[in-house]
């Protein structure tokens, strides 16, 4: 077995450490022949009407339902999610693709507007080739979620992967080559981060969206920005989940065990910073350590595992060096806090209270299965805490009061409220975040609309 230091490219088992497959980065010529493509395939798709775009929508979901058990493997083996999560995943990717197949053509129609001119109207207009620099964590949905709104408006997509997913990356052009979109309608290209540049700057690219980390965000979005070119950022998080005294503390505590360790706990939406009102938070400690303790950590192939490796050496690092600070910081770790003694990645469930709200440490994303507890007086005090972090994406609060319960809608500074429920994404609603969880918004029709031209069309008294 190789254990060799990550090369640039490749696929690399979490579970085992084994470096399964390598690639070697493309080269310009090669960068070169993808956005030729890709204009290509966004001339033709563009001419195409809903109706044909929508079957090869259909299409493209029809492959993921069918091939769903080894696209998940896939996704397992190359960044450690359990398998069972895996191919939910993949489902909720054919879900994505058929929301837009149906309702593309109803988000994008002409909106007639009623002003001086004989006519007037509001047109939605494809963009051209969109670059999309997209996140391990959920190899197949963050890509969906972009793919299937920006081909339905009639784009082409050309993804940049992350470097550890360059399977997910490939089987995701195959999809989309084998769905009749027009040939490089949507293209991988197997390249390193400092490459994105260069892609970016190509004029026969006009937009980029990027989900990632800050750091890649704040990148990418000054690359874009000196070639005025749009960007739509979806970042990190560090999701508070409030429970109050009115809540059913036992389903909050419950839920809030899956809201963490989903994906082996590297989820944006994941909720990290558990806020409890002090009359329930004895209990609520109580039974979230019960519940961490029982959880099985182990191989992601294994139907009976809850959590799974971290998806590398260096984040099960980061990781653990960010629950020594929050030790260092005044934290007392009731469950976990280690490394596990075996081979891969695992991390134990982590459950910390006592670290002060305005430690720097308080304020991180923690991308792994720890859990941090906070007290809180009252709501507005709950507020406070939640607020106290430069992020700004999801939430979640668990009440059965309803004047708290508008206080924590309008108070809470995030994308998302969940009353009494988890974070979760549904093509339904728009996704995205505020502060530094980013800008722009995907799914639903909101989504949609981040990458088209919204032409105003103006006609005054005609003979036709
Ligand atoms: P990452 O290191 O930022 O990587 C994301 C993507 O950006 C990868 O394709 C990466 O390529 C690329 N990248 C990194 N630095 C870049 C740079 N300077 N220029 C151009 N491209 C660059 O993030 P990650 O570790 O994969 O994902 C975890 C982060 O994503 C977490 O912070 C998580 O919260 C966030 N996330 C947010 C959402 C959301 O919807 N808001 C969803 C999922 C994840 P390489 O792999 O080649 O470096």
């Amino acid at each position: 077995m190789q254990t060799v230091s990550r090369p640039s490219i490749a696929s690399v088992n979490p579970a085992t450490g084994e470096v399964v497959k390598t690639f070697e980065p493309m080269s310009a010529a090669q960068i070169e022949a993808k956005i030729a493509a890709a204009q290509q395939g966004f001339e033709r798709n563009r001419a195409l009407d809903f109706a044909t775009r929508g079957r090869f929508m259909s299409k493209a979901a029809e492959l993921l339902t069918a091939e769903k058990q080894e696209l998940a493997k896939t996704a397992t083996l190359e960044m450690g999610k359990t398998l069972r999560q895996a191919i939910a995943e993949v489902e909720k990717c054919a879900l994505g693709c058929h929301y837009y197949a149906e309702n593309a053509a109803a988000q994008l129609a002409d909106e007639v507007v009623t002003t001086d001119a004989a006519k007037s109207l509001v047109r939605y207009q494809p963009l051209g080739v969109i670059l999309a620099v997209m996140p391990w964590n959920f190899p197949y949905w963050q890509v969906f979620r972009f793919a299937a709104p920006a081909l339905m408006a009639g784009n082409a997509g050309l993804l940049k992967h992350a470097s550890n997913v360059p399977q997910c990356a490939l089987a995701i052009e195959s999809i989309f080559a084998r769905s009749g979109f027009p040939p490089g309608t949507f293209g991988t290209l197997l390249i390193g981060s400092a490459a994105v540049e260069g892609v970016i700057k190509d004029s026969r690219v006009r937009a980029v969206t990027l989900t990632g980390s800050e750091y890649a965000g704040r990148s990418v979005a000054a690359q874009a920005g000196r070639e005025i070119k749009k960007t739509v950022l979806e970042l990190g998080g560090s999701d508070p989940f409030i429970v109050m005294p009115s809540a059913d503390v036992a389903q909050a505590a419950e839920t809030a065990v899956t809201a963490r360790v989903q994906n082996n706990g590297q989820s944006c939406i994941a909720a990290k910073r558990f806020i409890t009102a002090t009359p329930v938070a004895d209990e609520f400690t109580r039974r979230l350590v019960e519940r961490f303790k029982a959880l099985k950590v182990g191989d992601p192939m294994d139907e009976s595992t809850d959590v799974g490796p971290l998806v590398s050496e260096s984040s099960l690092k980061e990781l653990d060096d960010q629950v020594q600070r929050l030790v260092q910081a005044g934290g007392k770790i009731l469950t976990g806090g280690k490394r596990l003694e075996r081979q891969g990645y695992y991390y134990a469930p982590t459950v910390i209270v006592d670290v002060p709200v305005d430690a720097p440490i308080a304020k991180e994303e923690l991308f792994g299965p720890v859990a941090v507890l906070f007290r809180a007086r009252d709501a507005d005090d709950a507020i406070r805490i939640a607020n106290a972090t430069t992020f700004g994406l999801g939430s979640s609060v668990w009440t059965n009061d309803a004047i708290e319960r508008e206080k924590f809608i309008n108070g809470i500074e995030a994308g998302a409220v969940f009353v009494n429920g988890m974070v979760k994404s549904d093509p339904r609603l728009p996704f995205g975040g505020v502060k530094a969880s980013g800008y722009g918004r995907e799914l639903s029709s909101f989504g949609i609309r981040e990458f088209v031209n919204i032409k105003s069309v103006w006609i005054g008294p005609t003979k036709t």
